[in-house]
């Protein structure tokens, strides 16, 4: 009996000690935990995004590791950051604010227009089943691709093109994304939306105040609503 005893109390400080040394070799291994949780709570549930799920993917992705390195001390900041090729990776809320109008799932099939760093596809990756993402520049398309494959992401699919045209292949999508202004909606990403999609978009001119636009498929019938003023880098075509 006393050595049963003495083997269950042996038994709870190794589990104890096991999982402090887990935790602490985790905090080590990524020493922005903490100011990533801060940037959770002060910019994002602050300004009244409530899904779980979201804000923990939000907690999970380790933002920085998809800044260049001179901008990793800011890469939890409550602005944009350059990437290079005069593009940038989003501000952390409008990331958030883009993936929770679309109502992300476990079993749905996303498509990104405009991978840029490849953020916003990771956060769409924690939430979905799949996600397509297509940017027109090379260079960030196959470093994008690199750094997800890294971070052992086997869900996202990029590909190098104008996204104007979406991706038949893979349509229909239960939600579209797309990361730069536009001056009108493209057809194809209309026509690739499935029933009861939601496709997010900033409609506006390059470099001036653009809107925020949700658009929602019903029996084929075609809702748009026009949300928030926002800030994109400007659609390209090829
Ligand atoms: N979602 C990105 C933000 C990227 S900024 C992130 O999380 O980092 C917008 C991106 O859209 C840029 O990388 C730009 O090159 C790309 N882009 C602009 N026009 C495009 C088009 N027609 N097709 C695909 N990508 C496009």
């Amino acid at each position: 009996m006393y050595i049963a005893e003495n083997k269950s109390v042996v038994r709870t400080l190794y589990l104890i000690l096991f999982s402090l040394t887990w935790e602490l070799s985790f905090s080590q291994s990524d020493p922005f935990i903490t100011v990533r949780n801060m940037m959770v709570e002060e910019q994002i549930e602050s300004r009244g995004i409530t899904n779980e799920e979201l804000l923990r993917a939000m907690k999970k992705v380790p933002r920085h590791l998809f800044v260049p390195e001179e901008c990793i001390k800011s890469a939890y900041g409550d602005f944009p950051l350059p990437i290079g090729y005069d593009q940038t990776i989003s501000q952390p809320y409008i990331v958030a604010y883009m993936t929770d109008l679309i109502k992300p799932g476990s079993n749905k099939k996303v498509l990104e227009i405009g991978t840029g760093s490849g953020y916003q596809a990771a956060i769409l990756a924690e939430l979905c089943d799949s996600v397509f993402s297509i940017e027109i520049i090379p260079e960030l398309a196959i470093e994008s691709s690199d750094r997800l494959k890294k971070l052992n992401y086997r869900n996202v699919f990029i590909k190098c093109g104008d996204g104007y045209n979406g991706w038949t292949e893979h349509s229909p999508f239960d939600c579209i994304v797309v990361t730069a202004a536009a001056e009108n909606i493209p057809q194809p990403l209309i026509d690739q939306l499935a029933d009861k999609g939601r496709l997010v978009i900033p409609i506006g001119g390059p470099y001036s105040v653009q809107d925020m636009i949700l658009i929602t498929k019903k029996h084929g019938e075609i809702e748009k609503r026009i949300l928030a003023p926002v800030r994109f880098v400007p659609f390209k075509r090829l």
